[in-house]
């Protein structure tokens, strides 16, 4: 049905360079999708040689144990993020949760899958979670919608520099939930400096989660 609502949505254009297409990209344009190198890090995604662990996770090791990101946030990875999260396009978040479930092996035992969780006030204010609609996508059966709560509004991300950023997200979150030895994937839009997915996993983990790996569409490159 979403998948329907999205190419009458789309009304047979390409999102990016409006030419014919039967899907929300032309197959040209989803072809050329920023997509991550093949030499990621396994626990953060950012680039690094031999696919080996990178020099930040090995000094400083974040709660996360795994993330798996299915593009670069660079152009249209970016236009699409931001049209689902800011402009209200729910019609998006099918093609971009497609995107992201191709990039999760089905190896890979998850226990139960749970979106980042916006404050009350922004979720009344958004009327609706982007996270939670690209949740939707992934593993059907093992959402999780409820157990975790966002206690406080930060100041958003973007507008703090990258150090700040972990001290404005800790304590953000909550879990009403026990989780004890359970395997959870957190999902999300874009992981930047990966401070709030690291306050979430610390908080699953703080509920007993045995392992938590971050599935996000798109991951920022660091500033060169
Ligand atoms: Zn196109
Ligand atoms: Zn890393």
């Amino acid at each position: 049905m979403r998948d329907f609502l999205s190419e009458i949505f789309f009304g047979g254009a390409c999102y990016t360079c409006r030419g014919p297409a039967r899907a929300v990209l032309c197959a040209e344009c989803r072809a050329e999708l920023p997509r991550l190198g093949a030499e990621l890090c396994p626990r953060c995604a950012l680039p690094s040689p031999r696919a080996a662990l990178c020099g930040r996770c090995l000094a400083e090791p974040p709660d996360y144990d795994a993330t798996i990101a299915a593009l670069a946030y660079d152009f249209p990875a970016d236009a699409l993020i931001h049209a689902l999260k800011f402009r209200g396009e729910l019609s998006l978040a099918p093609f971009l949760g497609k995107l992201l479930l191709e990039c999760i092996s089905g190896d890979e035992k998850i226990d139960c899958v749970i979106p980042v969780p916006l404050s009350a006030a922004r979720l009344r204010g958004r009327g609706y979670n982007q996270a939670v609609e690209l949740a939707r996508h992934l593993l059907p059966g093992k959402l999780d919608f409820s157990s975790c709560v966002r206690q406080r509004d930060a100041a958003p991300q973007m507008e703090l520099p990258w150090a700040e950023r972990q001290r404005n997200v800790r304590g953000a979150f909550g879990c009403e939930r026990a989780l004890a030895g359970l395997s959870v994937a957190v999902v999300d839009d874009v992981m930047t400096t990966g401070a709030t997915l690291d306050e979430m996993a610390r908080t699953l983990k703080r509920a007993g989660a045995a392992r938590v790996v971050n599935w996000v569409v798109a991951r920022t490159l660091p500033p060169a």
